[in-house]
């Protein structure tokens, strides 16, 4: 298998009024060309601050403060080469260290997003085709000059963050990006593309909106699609339908994508590949039949055994008894952060954490003491110990 992203020691805390929150806590992990990735958590675990990490849009107070995201585009390697040397590795980039303008068209064209709330990522006032249609523009326009990508759909998922450049007026849309967001509004299965692209979001219902918001992450035809709970907020027939919708997307176009959810349901249906995620960390890694049929974390053997019907994609998690630990770096403990809750803690996971050497793709591999040798009854915490 090919890498194309690999992250290392990624590192994503958030600067509060009550102290530094420590949301991502030294991730390593690779996602190779044309899988599915899944990252599974509960909310709290920091797997949507990851998310956010990949593409830089970590908002205030959070910040990106350590690690590298190394993404393989040999052009851009090629181009940034002799300008920041340290930002290449083979046909590697770090995302990190390459200029603003080329870390802003990386995002929307090499990496695109889609989240759990679609009224969130469409203007209410511009028309679905025309936003697309815009999508499709502004791509095509930062591929030919990274500074121009300012749109109307500002203040809007990625749109927020595109800046700079003159705001696009009358005539931005030519008849060619026009003509592709009702292709893309096929694409996505929109009956009556051409009349639906003259709609108004509020005319769609959720089903449609999430496809139409599918459309416009698909318009700078991404290599790597990020989908954050991509489906949580919709019935299960229709989670369905958008979970086959991606399935074919990515068969059709070999795209990869990182599929971001709490739901043990989606992550069965769609990964070839899953990590797990715990109070910021990563705590397990492997194949999904590693991870489902022979889990070594406790954390991720309670995910799977709370959670019996997997095949079930409405199917939430029943929750693991106790509470994600405080992520707060004062209140932290030099331990395994999963020790207050596992049923198979011993002395030594009070001690010093677990290590996890997560680099690479190929092995399963957890966090705990339990990956290097079998439970020890002899060194159990005593009852009632937390
Ligand atoms: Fe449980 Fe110890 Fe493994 Fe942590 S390291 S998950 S406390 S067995
Ligand atoms: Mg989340």
């Amino acid at each position: 298998a090919r890498d194309l992203l690999r992250v290392r020691d990624l590192t994503t805390r958030f600067f509060t009024e009550e102290g530094q929150v420590n949301a991502v806590e030294g991730i390593s992990f690779d996602v190779e060309a044309g899988e599915v990735l899944g990252i599974v958590g509960e909310s709290g675990s920091g797997k949507s601050v990851t998310a956010l990490s990949l593409i830089d849009l970590v908002d205030d107070p959070g910040r990106i403060v350590d690690g590298e995201i190394w993404y393989r585009n040999a052009d851009l390697a090629e181009e940034t080469a002799s300008d920041v040397p340290a930002a290449v590795d083979g046909d590697f980039v770090d995302v990190r260290r390459l200029s603003a303008r080329h870390r802003r068209a990386l995002r929307g064209q090499s990496f695109a997003t889609i989240f759990q709330d679609p009224a969130s990522s469409l203007n209410p006032s511009l028309p679905v085709g025309e936003q697309i249609a815009e999508a499709v523009e502004v791509q095509r326009r930062a591929t030919a000059d990274p500074r121009s990508t300012r749109s109307r759909t500002q203040g809007y998922g990625l749109g927020k963050f595109l800046i700079g450049g003159a705001m696009p007026g009358k005539g931005y849309l030519t008849e060619e990006s026009r003509a592709r967001a009702i292709e893309l509004l096929e694409l996505v299965g929109i009956p009556d593309p051409a009349e639906r692209a003259e709609e108004y979001p509020h005319q769609f219902s959720g089903g449609m909106l999430q496809r139409a918001m599918v459309a416009q992450a698909l318009a700078g035809e991404p290599d790597v699609l990020i989908a954050d709970e991509p489906t949580t907020a919709l019935d299960v027939t229709i989670q369905a339908q958008i979970l086959e919708l991606l399935d074919e997307l990515q068969a059709e176009t070999g795209m990869t994508i990182v599929l971001i959810t709490h739901n043990l349901g989606v992550i069965a249906r769609m990964s070839d590949r899953v990590l797990v995620m715990y109070a910021g960390e990563l705590v397990e890694r492997g194949s999904l039949a590693d991870v489902f049929d022979d889990p070594v974390h406790p954390y991720t053997r309670g995910l799977i055994g709370s959670s019996p019907d997997v095949d079930d994609p409405g199917k939430q998690l029943d929750p693991i008894p106790g509470n994600v630990p405080s992520l707060l770096d004062d209140e932290m403990e030099d331990r395994c952060y999963f020790a207050d809750r596992c049923p198979k803690a011993m002395e030594e996971c009070l001690e010093k954490p677990p290590s996890f050497d997560a680099e690479g793709s190929e092995d399963h591999a957890a966090k705990c003491y339990l990956a290097d040798h079998d439970y020890d009854p002899t060194r159990a915490l005593p009852e009632g110990y937390f």
